[in-house]
């Protein structure tokens, strides 16, 4: 009888899983049954804007913690597609730093080209995912929005792809409750022109901190006062942008500082991560992970020890994405087929990945940080069909990119890479990123 599988979230992700299988169906293998569920009415996961914050047109948490004006704040070469270049995509090399839309534009056509967008029930939110330990199959039950209509269909194989940037993690500190201002967190945050020539305060020192900042500065903040918990950010910031230690209390309009300095501020945004949230899942499939680059109880990174018919996708903190997503995507498709056999014991697989993590817990620098998980990724892909990349040029890409980003952190996107899928080199874009205050896809693309 024919496997159905189950994918839930239709994002980066999700879509890698399904060009996965339909690359394999398309050299003559006969595929599973795949269904994808995607809460949202579109593809794409985080990279589909929308103006919403809160709840959605149908009562679910907004997904995507995206923003406009956002432009990738890595190279472009470093997560390209290896079988789908940006070239291919867009008929000509474009600039390495490409706004939200124009990343999104790319993912989409790789399955608009893959045809695959027939597997997704949109607007479709999975709610429980429960496993049989007799039928040996899980039921998976789900609110069609559309026709507002609650079901449940049993399924062989589960891959969790639902992202882990959407639920956020919220502190609280003193005088928080009376404070006169805004305080949101960076989920929530949408445009920054709302804070044109105000007083900002951000809490937090990751890349939310940086970017959200950036780009408050750049549509014409007032100041920028960020704080961390640990260590600065310590990049060389404009002059109305101020680091401070962690944040004590607010009182008024006044926030205060564990160095005993003080600041008034009009807003503040919490940039203080994101939570690996599961609601849908059972307690014995329920990953329980924080950001970082070797969550245990993964085999491979992917493969859930407990019950091998359940998979999860781009689990790990991310400085490989897209192509990531594919290795593990193509790594998975090849188990659930039959390619790649599994260890026979549990105990073979909790033991591998226990050695990644022994490992992780080694690395110091960033070069340590994504050569690691450059170093996964390839074990990934020479197990599977997925075409090759340059690795190694890819980590020397990272390299350069943190070496302009401590040049100069409002000059970084202004820089160009070569692409390890093509060899082709980038163009400069026709604007420095300060002073490009339009991100469409149409000025991204034209020539001035
Ligand atoms: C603000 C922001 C900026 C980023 N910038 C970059 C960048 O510049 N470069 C980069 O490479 N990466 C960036 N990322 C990382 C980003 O997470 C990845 O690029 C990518 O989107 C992850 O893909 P995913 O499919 O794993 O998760 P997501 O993109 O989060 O997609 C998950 C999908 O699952 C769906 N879903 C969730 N729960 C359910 C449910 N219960 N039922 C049905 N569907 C569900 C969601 O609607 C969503 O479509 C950024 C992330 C954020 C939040």
């Amino acid at each position: 009888m024919t496997q159905r599988i189950a994918i839930i979230g239709a994002g980066p992700s999700g879509l890698a899983q399904l060009r996965a299988f339909q690359s394999a169906e398309s050299k003559g293998d006969v595929i599973p049954e795949l269904v994808c569920f995607e809460k949202q009415n579109d593809w794409g996961g985080q990279w589909n804007y929308t103006w919403r914050t809160g709840l959605d047109e149908n009562g679910e948490p907004v997904h995507s913690s995206m923003y406009r004006y956002l432009w990738s704040n890595g190279p472009k070469e470093c997560l390209e597609f290896a079988d789908y270049s940006f070239e291919e995509h867009f008929g000509k090399a474009i600039a390495s730093y490409p706004p939200r839309e124009v990343l999104w534009d790319y993912i989409k056509g790789r399955v608009e080209k893959a045809g695959v967008r027939k597997y997704i029930r949109f607007q479709t939110a999975v709610q429980n995912i429960t496993f049989d330990e007799t039928s040996k199959q899980f039921t998976v039950t789900v609110h069609d929005h559309n026709k507002d209509v609650v079901y449940s269909e049993v399924f062989d194989q589960v891959i969790v792809a639902s992202g882990h940037f959407s639920t956020p993690r919220v502190p609280s500190f003193e005088g928080f409750e009376t404070f006169g201002g805004r305080i949101l967190h960076a989920h929530d945050f949408r445009d920054a022109l709302e804070f044109k020539d105000k007083d900002l305060l951000i809490v937090g020192s990751s890349y939310s901190a940086e970017d959200i900042g950036s780009q408050c500065y750049k549509y014409g903040a007032r100041s920028i006062t960020s704080c961390y918990r640990s260590a600065p950010m310590g990049y060389k910031w404009p002059e109305n942008w101020e680091e401070k230690p962690l944040l004590t209390k607010v009182d008024g309009d006044t926030a205060y500082f564990i160095d005993g300095t003080s600041k008034k501020v009009d807003a503040i945004i919490l940039c203080t991560g994101y939570l690996h949230h599961f609601p849908f899942l059972e307690e014995s499939l329920r990953l329980k992970a924080d950001n970082r680059l070797w969550p245990l109880d993964l085999y491979k990174g992917v493969v859930w020890e407990n019950n091998t018919q359940l998979f999860y996708l781009g689990m790990q903190d991310q400085w490989y994405t897209f192509n990531m997503f594919d290795a593990q995507a193509w790594y998975v498709r090849d188990i659930i087929m039959g390619k790649i056999a599994l260890p026979e014991t549990k105990q073979e697989m909790t033991d591998n990945s226990l050695a990644w993590r022994e490992k992780e817990l080694t690395l110091e620098t960033n070069e340590e940080m994504f050569t690691f998980q450059g170093d996964y990724i390839l074990e990934l892909i020479e197990a599977t069909d997925y075409p090759t990349f340059d690795i190694k040029g890819v980590n020397k890409t990272f390299l350069e990119w943190k070496n302009h980003k401590k040049q100069d952190i409002m000059n970084f996107r202004n820089y160009s890479y070569r692409s390890l899928m093509t060899g082709t080199m980038s163009p400069p874009h026709h604007t420095p990123w300060i002073d490009a205050l339009d991100d469409s896809l149409e000025s991204y693309l034209s020539n001035s």
